[in-house]
This record gives structure tokens, C-alpha cells and sequence, in this order.
């Protein structure tokens, strides 16, 4: 790992001749070339979310209400900046090779497995075009026979974007509703794009375990380094 890659991806007057360049390379052709894309997943090293050390699936020394989690990289490598990239302008091919990523990245769950998108607030998403966490669950599911269920729901249009911390942890207690059952010998992955403070994940996972889920998996593309202040955008 080591790509470095800021979010200056804008199009040009020769994205008219031709469409994309790679995000990694700047190649001309895919917007993600298959070298990119296969580097990405080269090594599948696994960090925990909280204290960011290398992990298998879970980490020993933080209390988080799951089984496992799972992130695929870093915030300010490649992955980070393609997450960021289809969820803010909704470069609808990124969709598919994000989630061929995470159907490399993640190791096989066993028996069923329902996969359950934090959701986005509905003013996002219509501003934005598009639904990145469903559409990523739901292209997911299909590739590995998983369900897709939006077992949780927005409590009221708490706005999360650039609130700081402590706001976050206060608002994410307040943003999801369950709406659904839970059948416990089932496996919950939740799944967001970015962690950055974890609240929303963390209380998203609470919440699954109150319910009852037994095992409950963590998913997301990238996170924030490791004593580096989480980097909230607006
Ligand atoms: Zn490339
Ligand atoms: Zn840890």
C-alpha cells in the first residue's frame, strides 16, 4: 500500500474524447485500471478501527460491538479517495469496481448472511444522485448470495456532515431506527463507506445487538490513520 492520492479528479475538456483516466495512474481508458485496482487488494491487511493496529478480525484490546470488522484501507490511499469520489459525485462506474474490491478484500462469511447499508440522510442522497451505501450492499449481495435488508432507518434529518465529535456521538444516538427482526443465527454485515469518528457504526452496532444479532460484522472502505484528527467534511 502507498498510493497518496488527493481528490482532484475533476473532469476536463478531454473527458469528452475520453471519458476516464484511472484514479490511481492516470492511465487513459478505465476510471480504475485492473494493475490499480488489483494493487489495492494486493495484501489484504486488516487494521482496527478504533485503535488501528493490525488485526486479523478482531481486535483484542477495544471494546466494539462486533464480531469482526473489516476495513479495506486508509482514508488518504487510493480506496479512501474512490470512496469519497462516488459518494460526492456519484460517478456511477465506480459502483462496480468498489464493490469488486470488497468481494476480493473480504474473507468468506459462512451460513447466512444479510448485509444492511447505514443509511444516508434522504436529502443526501437526492442532492447527490444516488444512494452509495444501498447500491454497494445491494451489488454485493449479489455477487456472494447474500440478502440485502434496510433493517435500519433514519430517526429525522440529523445532519452529520461537519459536526464535530462530540456532536457526532450525540446525533448518532439519535439517527437510526430498527425496522425489521433479527434472526440470530444469521450474520449481520453492516456496511458504511468511511469510518471517521465511528459513530454512526458503533451505534448502528449497539443497536443490532440489543436487538439480538449474534454475530455482527463491521464494513467499510477506509478509515482516518491512527492519532491523525479525523478530517470531517463538509
Ligand atoms: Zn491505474
Ligand atoms: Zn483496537
Amino acid at each position: 500500500m502507498g498510493f497518496i492520492v488527493k481528490n482532484t479528479t475533476k473532469c476536463g475538456p478531454l473527458d469528452l474524447l475520453c471519458p476516464y483516466h484511472c484514479r490511481g495512474c492516470g492511465e487513459l481508458g478505465e476510471v480504475l485500471c485492473e494493475c490499480c485496482k488489483n494493487y489495492i487488494t494486493s495484501e489484504k491487511i486488516n487494521h482496527c478501527l478504533k485503535c488501528k493496529k493490525v488485526i486479523n478480525e478482531k481486535c483484542q484490546n477495544c471494546t466494539l460491538p462486533f464480531s469482526a470488522t473489516f476495513v479495506v484501507g486508509y482514508r488518504d490511499e487510493l480506496i479512501g479517495a474512490l470512496a469519497e469520489e462516488y459518494k460526492f459525485f456519484g460517478v456511477r462506474k465506480l459502483g462496480k469496481i468498489l464493490t469488486e474490491i470488497l468481494d476480493d478484500y473480504l474473507p468468506d462469511f459462512s451460513g447466512d448472511v444479510v448485509i444492511v447499508p447505514l443509511p444516508t440522510i434522504q436529502k443526501h442522497v437526492r442532492e447527490r444522485g444516488i444512494d452509495h451505501t444501498y447500491q454497494i450492499a445491494k451489488r454485493l449481495a449479489k455477487m456472494r448470495g447474500w440478502k440485502t435488508e434496510k433493517l435500519l432507518l433514519r430517526n429525522k434529518n440529523t445532519v452529520q456532515l461537519g459536526a464535530d465529535m462530540d456532536k457526532r456521538r450525540r446525533q448518532a444516538k439519535e439517527a437510526f431506527l430498527f425496522h425489521g427482526e433479527i434472526n440470530e443465527n444469521k450474520t449481520y454485515v453492516l456496511f458504511d463507506d468511511i469510518w471517521t469518528t465511528g459513530a454512526s457504526m458503533t451505534e448502528a452496532g449497539r443497536i443490532f445487538k440489543k436487538m439480538g444479532a449474534k454475530k455482527i460484522v463491521a464494513v467499510v472502505f477506509a478509515t482516518n490513520r491512527q492519532g491523525k484528527r479525523p478530517e470531517i467534511r463538509r
